[in-house]
């Protein structure tokens, strides 16, 4: 599927949705977006079908939520579940505050969803991706990763099995974007008071051709000022920077 992740200083949704038209080859199945208003807010808009069908949505609501510097968006290569609305990414956790995207295959989410539905968490979807929605929303009002939403992410890859890039927000945190990856690309872009996540250059190479390639099993934060790379444990790791010098 097609990724895109953005903290910066120009409005998140166009920048999303232009990452996200020129990954859209990746996958057809749903389009949907995500932006954190910087108030405490999560717009989330999804629609099954490709972006055009996303964008038709968003006239029809109007994109007055959609106003923050800060967001995501997926276009969808269904594996588990139907091509329907509520299949489609971002998927959230029960309060709303935690949004995820994904790439890739969770093998392991069957028993995570038990876990889950065993502590009474009704799942709105059937995907392997909301799982880790749940999960990370809990561990980040938990224990030692509380508030931390990098440490609650990695705590939570940490738990997974088969092939995944997510990009997670949270509400109370608008000012950061976190990704992490095994075995699913995944790059980051460093602009100018601005840096972009994305499965591909191409979403953000009109913006930025300074990039780097997150390493096997590594999680990242951006924000505007850049980026921090750690690997599943939390210890330093090293990603390797580039610079895209060819034209699309
Ligand atoms: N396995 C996830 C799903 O079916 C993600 C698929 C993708 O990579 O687009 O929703």
């Amino acid at each position: 599927c097609g990724i895109v992740g953005y903290v910066g200083h120009r409005p998140a949704l166009d920048v999303v949705l232009d990452g996200l038209r020129r990954l859209e080859y990746r996958g057809y199945d749903s389009a949907g977006v995500a932006v954190l208003d910087g108030a405490g807010g999560l717009a989330v808009e999804r629609r099954a079908g490709r972006l055009t069908n996303l964008e038709a949505r968003l006239d029809e609501v109007g994109r007055d939520t959609f106003t923050g510097t800060a967001g995501m968006g997926h276009t969808r290569w269904a594996t588990h579940g139907a091509p329907v609305d509520r299949n489609s990414h971002p998927h959230r956790d029960v309060t709303g505050r935690v949004a995820v995207v994904h790439n890739g295959i969770i093998e392991n989410f069957a028993a995570l969803r038990a876990e889950l539905e065993a502590d009474g968490v009704e799942m709105a979807s059937d995907t392997d991706t909301e799982t880790t929605a749940h999960l990370i929303a809990r561990a980040y009002d938990d224990g030692g990763t509380r508030g931390d939403l990098a440490a609650s992410v990695r705590a939570v890859v940490r738990r997974l099995e088969g092939a995944f890039t997510l990009v997670v927000t949270h509400a109370e945190q608008p000012d950061l974007v976190v990704a992490a990856r095994r075995s699913s690309p995944l790059v980051v872009g460093v602009g100018e008071g601005e840096t972009f996540v994305a499965s591909d250059v191409s979403a953000f190479i009109e913006h930025t051709r300074e990039a780097v390639e997150l390493g096997q099993d590594q999680v990242v934060v951006i924000d505007r000022d850049g980026y921090t790379v750690t690997d599943f444990e939390g210890g330093e790791a090293a990603a390797k920077p580039f610079t895209v010098n060819w034209d699309l």
